[in-house]
């Protein structure tokens, strides 16, 4: 039996117990599993490395490194994205490789209490929005408060943030990209830790310039199952993190490095998007990341 018919059936059974009646559990079906499961595209994988990972002076000589080792893209920081995007347009002109997500460099704090810093933060969003969306990229990876950066409480945060996200969203659709939310662990950001937390509140906030994305070293330390929470996150996952699981180095630096359960997650869902390098390196990167490129692949096959 495959897995949209053994949901149905779950569901059926459910329903009948508490009396609802089938069309309601046929809406209910259809909705936990959006393009997902059997009716999914065929998941890819797709290589992403941020820029600050990939060995090279120049980044030219970063593109040439990464384009040589099967990499389809690379993520910039936002900081002064504004001020590059000639400089990336140009570097990857005639290229295969793309820009994968752009990650933060935003000012001030999306959630604070103070008016200033939310100002402050949405300004400078809008501006690495306009800069993502010029380079085609996927979104713009943004964490709304690092721990100890609000003094709103926990329900408070989470109301604010769902009010300013479509504003956000309008601009960022209109510069043809995404704000990707990233959960974070508990060290760095309590608000959001879980993906399936970042799902609901994009399924509140219900825009399509709302996204978000996973981290494969944050989920270490916060999922109990790296393909429940890919699965809960669905269609709301545009972007992935990789590194090591526990020491956050190269995929694969760290004994026992297991991707494989969230790759099962996220060939169930039919990923689309990049899976990206954000990293140290214990080794000599020249070597580290193609061998993590080959235990990626690997890990892929076997999901
Ligand atoms: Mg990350």
């Amino acid at each position: 039996m495959n897995t949209s018919r053994r949901q149905f059936l779950a569901l059926s059974s459910l329903g009948a117990a508490a009396g609802l009646p089938g069309s309601v559990l046929r809406a209910a079906s259809a909705e936990a599993t959006p393009a997902a499961g059997a009716n999914a595209a065929k998941a890819v994988l797709r290589l992403s490395c941020q820029e600050s990972v990939a060995p090279g002076k120049s980044l030219t000589e970063k593109l040439d490194f990464l384009e040589a080792n099967g990499f389809e893209a690379i993520e910039p920081g936002g900081r002064d994205l504004i001020k590059r995007v000639e400089e990336f347009q140009k570097a990857l002109q005639g290229r295969k490789i793309k820009i994968s997500a752009v990650c933060a460099g935003f000012q001030g704090v999306l959630i604070s209490e103070q008016e200033e810093e939310r100002k402050k933060a949405i300004d400078t969003m809008k501006d690495i929005l306009t800069a993502a969306g010029a380079l085609g990229s996927v979104g713009m990876i943004i964490v709304p408060a690092f721990n100890n950066q609000t003094k709103l409480g926990h329900q408070e945060a989470r109301e604010l943030l769902v009010r300013l996200l479509p504003d956000l969203g309008a601009h960022a659709q209109q510069a043809g990209t995404r704000i990707l939310l990233e959960p974070l662990n508990r060290g760095e950001c309590h608000f959001l830790r879980q993906v399936a937390d970042g799902a609901a509140i994009c399924r509140d906030v219900n825009h399509p310039g709302i996204a978000l994305m996973g981290d494969f070293w944050h989920m270490t330390w916060e999922e109990t199952s790296d393909y429940a929470a890919f699965v809960a996150a669905g269609k709301y996952l545009q972007h992935v993190h990789c590194a090591s699981r526990k020491d956050r180095k190269m995929p694969g630096e760290d004994a026992g490095d297991n991707y494989v359960d969230g790759m099962k997650g996220l060939k169930y869902i039919g990923y689309q998007n990049f899976i990206s390098l954000e990293c140290g390196c214990k080794g000599d990167r020249m070597k580290a990341i193609p061998a993590a490129v080959r235990l990626l692949r690997e890990q892929w096959e076997l999901a």
